[in-house]
């Protein structure tokens, strides 16, 4: 009996409803799918007579679940009971969270030229003749099977997830990842995934997950890029307003380095994850119907009040150009105070440092007032192929000529970030493996040039160097050797050079006063500081630590209370408004946060 038992489980199920008013929609179901995979049992949904596999984006994404809607999960197999718990859970945790993306009011307005009204994705003014969007198909040289080119585009999906981490954005990644992953298992050939994707956008018509067609399109795109399929896009010199059905949402972050002033898109919704990425990237911009538009015409695109005005009148621009240089000057007088210094109530000076990863994200930062970098994450400088020496020394001198405070982290790859270009035999545990500094063992060659491009780089600078997920003094010493020979190796004067250690595992709390005698600095990375101390995986789907908990401030206490070397923090927590006040009164003089939270940051110190 119970071997028949076990050989012939009974299925078990669970009921879901949807509560958000989004429905289940892509970001969520990603999040779902990818949960529903890490388990051996086959799990479906039904809804309305139709059952879907439950490990697939797009499939549980056929039953348009909109909000009210109810589903039966059902699990049959190893660990079908786990399986559904844990599913349920995430699936009330999704929903709670998952925000409503409310619609902006209007303001109201008068124009004496013809007015277009439309709904409102990014509020900001903008004048400037108009500019339909054009692509061109350019053919590259590429050996590239599709199987291979499906699977780099998945890696590269969830690296710019993974990047991106800090993002409230990140998941739009994932769940293009999770599409793909969907879309493409069972396909062959480019032309089976592009039947694929036509076939599944064509479901969506209609529905109310119409506007992830761009994200059909968008992981589409990405596999035939690396087939050297690319689509180009040209924007013109000068300011415009670009005209376009849709845009996808890879190409935002392409648009954002031209000259554009607004953007009107006819096909899209407010909850598409090209609007998404729009009114983070504060490009003013509206959804509305553009056919009466033509090419090159100055028009005002007014997103405060929603309309765009077509002939504008003379009194029409003059009062536009008003609001616009108000709205300048605003800007201006915001950004000017980024770059004042963070002065608490009583007259401290707490330094205000970026996170960055690249040249472009430490321009951002300097742009946004940082007063050095406090982390520099080297692993992601380089991420689709191993660069020569002479790359990474270049890259590494760009950086180091924008500011006089810098801390580069050698690489720190492992655990929940990867590069396709260094191997790292598969682990049960992958965060409690190979990672951060443990890679000298396993790849010296790769460290000893990285650590040679940045002595070189930083011939003329004292640049702190700092080793990551370093866990115990004999680790520092033997690492900072390593480093000594590879100076002495190539010959190089690197007395002028810092050395320090990230803070993330448990351990070294209790190893201060030996590491006291031998670093030169210390920087606290909460986020895994967070995961070591509460044994929650940082990118667990389900469980998360608190982080605002009394025992990681009981951590950052000891050490600032232990320390004698300069101690900065890096983590997430550096920029959280509810921990800003805690950390300075522990004595924290200096934080490290992500170029976007600079002026945020700054401002919160003002206030301790
Ligand atoms: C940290 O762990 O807090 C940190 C800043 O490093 P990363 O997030 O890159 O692991
Ligand atoms: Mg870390």
């Amino acid at each position: 009996m119970f071997l028949f038992k076990n050989l012939f489980p009974k299925p078990l199920s669970v009921p879901l409803t949807v509560t958000s008013n989004n429905g289940f929609h892509l970001r969520p179901v990603a999040q779902f799918a990818t949960l529903a995979r890490s388990f051996p049992c086959q799990i479906t949904a039904t809804f309305s007579n139709k059952r879907v596999d439950a490990k697939g984006v797009n499939t549980l994404l056929s039953l348009s679940l909109e909000k009210g809607d109810t589903f039966t999960l059902v699990a049959k197999g190893k660990k079908a009971e786990e399986a559904l718990e844990k599913l349920q859970l995430l699936f009330e945790t999704l929903m709670q969270d998952d925000k409503e993306i409310k619609k902006i009011e209007k303001t109201a307005y008068s124009y004496e030229g013809f007015v277009i009204e439309g709904e409102i994705i990014s509020e900001g003014i903008a004048i400037a003749p108009t500019y339909t969007y054009h692509t061109k198909e350019v053919q590259h040289r590429s050996e590239m099977d599709f199987s291979t080119a499906l699977a780099k585009s998945i890696e590269e999906l969830e690296t710019l997830y993974r990047n991106k981490e800090e993002d409230e954005n990140a998941a739009i990644y994932l769940a293009q990842k999770e599409l793909l992953i969907s879309l493409g298992t069972h396909c062959q050939t480019l032309t089976e995934l592009e039947e694929k994707v036509e076939e599944e956008s064509r479901k969506l018509v209609g529905t109310k997950l119409d506007a992830k067609t761009s994200d059909y399109q968008d992981i589409l795109q990405r596999v035939k890029k690396q087939l050297g399929l690319e689509i180009k896009v040209t924007f013109p010199d000068t300011p415009f307003i670009l005209l376009c059905n849709d845009l996808l949402p890879s190409e935002i972050d392409q648009l954002q380095q031209t000259n554009v002033s607004g953007v009107i898109l006819k096909e899209t919704s407010m909850n598409s994850h090209t609007a998404i990425l729009l009114r983070a990237s504060g490009i003013c911009s509206l959804i509305a119907d553009t056919q009466n538009l033509v090419e090159d015409e100055t028009v005002i695109l007014d997103t405060h009040s929603g309309v765009i005005v077509q002939d504008p009148s003379s009194h029409d621009l003059q009062k536009a150009r008003e609001r616009l240089s108000k709205e300048s000057v605003q800007k201006a007088l915001s950004a000017k105070k980024r770059f004042e210094p963070a002065i608490t109530q009583k007259g401290r000076h707490i330094k205000v440092f970026a996170n960055a990863a690249d040249i472009n994200t430490a321009k951002t930062a300097k742009e946004e007032g940082a007063e050095g970098i406090g982390l520099l994450r080297s692993e992601f400088l380089f991420k689709d192929v191993k660069p020569s020496l002479e790359k990474q020394q270049k890259a590494y001198k760009e950086i180091f000529e924008l500011f006089d405070d810098i801390t580069v982290r050698t690489l720190d790859v492992g655990g929940d970030k990867a590069l396709p270009y260094i191997q790292i035999p598969a682990e049960d545990n992958p965060f409690l493996g190979v990672r951060g500094v443990r890679l000298f063992h396993t790849h010296p060659e790769l460290l000893e040039e990285q650590l040679h491009a940045i002595f070189l780089a930083a011939e003329n600078k004292r640049v702190k160097i700092m080793f990551p997920m370093i866990s115990s003094v004999e680790e520092f010493i033997q690492t900072k050797s390593f480093a000594q020979s590879v100076a002495k190796k190539y010959q190089l004067d690197i007395s002028h050079l810092h050395f320090g250690i990230m803070i993330e595992v448990p351990s070294v709390l209790f190893l201060m006063d030996s590491f006291n005698d031998v670093v030169d600095f210390y920087s606290i990375g909460t986020n895994d500081l967070t995961q070591y101390l509460f044994a929650i995986e940082r990118t667990h789907p389900l469980l998360k630590a608190d982080a605002l908990s009394p025992a990681l401030f009981s951590a950052i206490e000891i050490i600032l209370d232990k320390a004698n070397k300069p101690v900065s923090i890096c983590g997430e927590l550096a920029a959280n408004k509810n921990a800003i006040p805690k950390l300075l009164n522990l004595g924290m003089e200096t934080l490290s946060v992500s170029p976007k939270s600079i002026a945020q940051t700054k401002e919160e110190i003002r206030y301790v």
